[in-house]
């Protein structure tokens, strides 16, 4: 008989980990608010010891709206000790879905090891009928002992369905399918208590952080409708770092942005994606001032497919890498 794979589920928190709040007379407060531990969650989940040994860790009990890039360092160093020490075959890190993509995505540009990494979480708590935690954990726990996965990088495990990092969005509030891969096809899938693979994604690039203190600032900006931009002016004043604009279509911005914008990147990378859901900026279609071109020309960096919080992850690890900023690889 095979040896029963050790896996390692590390807990964040999230809508999986909630239940009714009390007050202080011990009656049911307002909403549900991070309760249950990594033991309880695991324990609630029939015929996970079947699939692998399961080493529960809690390192942190809160809403994934708390989450920040130092969280994503420490999950590193962990997963990092447990590949080296050969203490776990596969990782699952729980925390909640806002924050899911984004933890996820980081962490990939981060991690090199050469295991199964799975975030997991829920769209309903454990109190709601057809809550769908555990089954998201099962799943999760499946994935991350099939070795072949650890070759996508970070993948994540929602509603039996597995998305790369770089691919995945969270695309609705409520819905136990929320999260997709825009821009790339799944992963793969769990039917009958087995991993699917269907469109293999390589890992691509990682990089080692040289410095996180302080975290660089990197702002975020997205262009409305009759927008002057003045709050270009506003990353300036306060000494960001680095900036990343979602831009109109293709990566297009109003041409009265043009004169700030240029003292924007005489101080500070910029990233240009688009607020487009879906399809990369283009770099070579449209002439106009303020146009993917001309913005190019000027200093922007293109994000191809990446979307702004992504792109301003990608832009913040760069500079704690001390790489230079170029075009993302994807
Ligand atoms: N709604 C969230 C969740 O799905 C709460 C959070 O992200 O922590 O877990």
């Amino acid at each position: 008989m095979d040896k029963m794979l050790s896996i390692s589920v590390v807990l964040l928190g999230g809508t999986i980990s909630m239940a009714p709040s009390k007050n202080e007379k011990g009656n049911s407060g307002e909403g549900v608010v991070p309760s249950i531990t990594a033991d309880e969650l695991c324990n609630a989940v029939p015929g996970i010891e079947k699939i692998a040994s399961v080493k529960p860790k809690c390192i942190k009990l809160i809403a994934s709206a708390n989450l920040d890039i130092m969280d994503v360092i420490l999950l590193k160093k962990i997963i990092e000790e447990l590949a080296e020490k050969d203490i776990s075959d596969g990782v699952v890190i729980i925390q909640g879905t806002d924050t899911m993509e984004e933890m996820a995505f980081a962490l990939d540009l981060m991690l090199d090891v050469k295991i199964p990494v799975i975030f997991t979480g829920a769209m309903r708590s454990a109190n709601m009928v057809s809550a769908d935690g555990p089954s998201n954990i099962l799943g999760a726990v499946i994935a991350a002992t099939y070795k072949p996965l650890a070759n996508s990088g970070v993948v994540v495990l929602m509603n039996d369905e597995i998305h790369a990092a770089r691919f995945v969005q969270k695309c609705h509030t409520r819905d136990v399918g929320a999260f997709k891969s825009l821009n790339g096809g799944k992963v793969g899938q769990i039917c009958e208590g087995k991993v699917l693979l269907s469109a293999p994604v390589k890992k691509k690039q990682s990089f080692q952080i040289v410095n996180a203190h302080p975290v660089p600032k990197v702002g975020l900006i997205k262009a409305t409708l009759g927008d002057p931009g003045d709050l270009l002016e506003y990353y300036i004043s306060e000494n960001y770092q680095g900036l990343v604009i979602e831009a109109f279509g293709a990566g297009h911005l109003p041409e009265k942005w043009l004169p700030l914008l240029d003292r924007v990147i005489a101080k500070m990378p910029v990233i240009l994606c688009s607020r487009t859901a879906e399809g990369p900026v283009f770099e070579n279609s449209y002439g106009y001032p303020g146009a993917e071109i001309d913005l190019i020309a000027r200093g922007l960096v293109p994000a191809g497919i990446l979307d702004g919080p992504k792109a301003r992850l990608y832009l913040m690890i760069s500079i704690m890498a001390g790489q230079e900023i170029c075009k993302p690889d994807y």
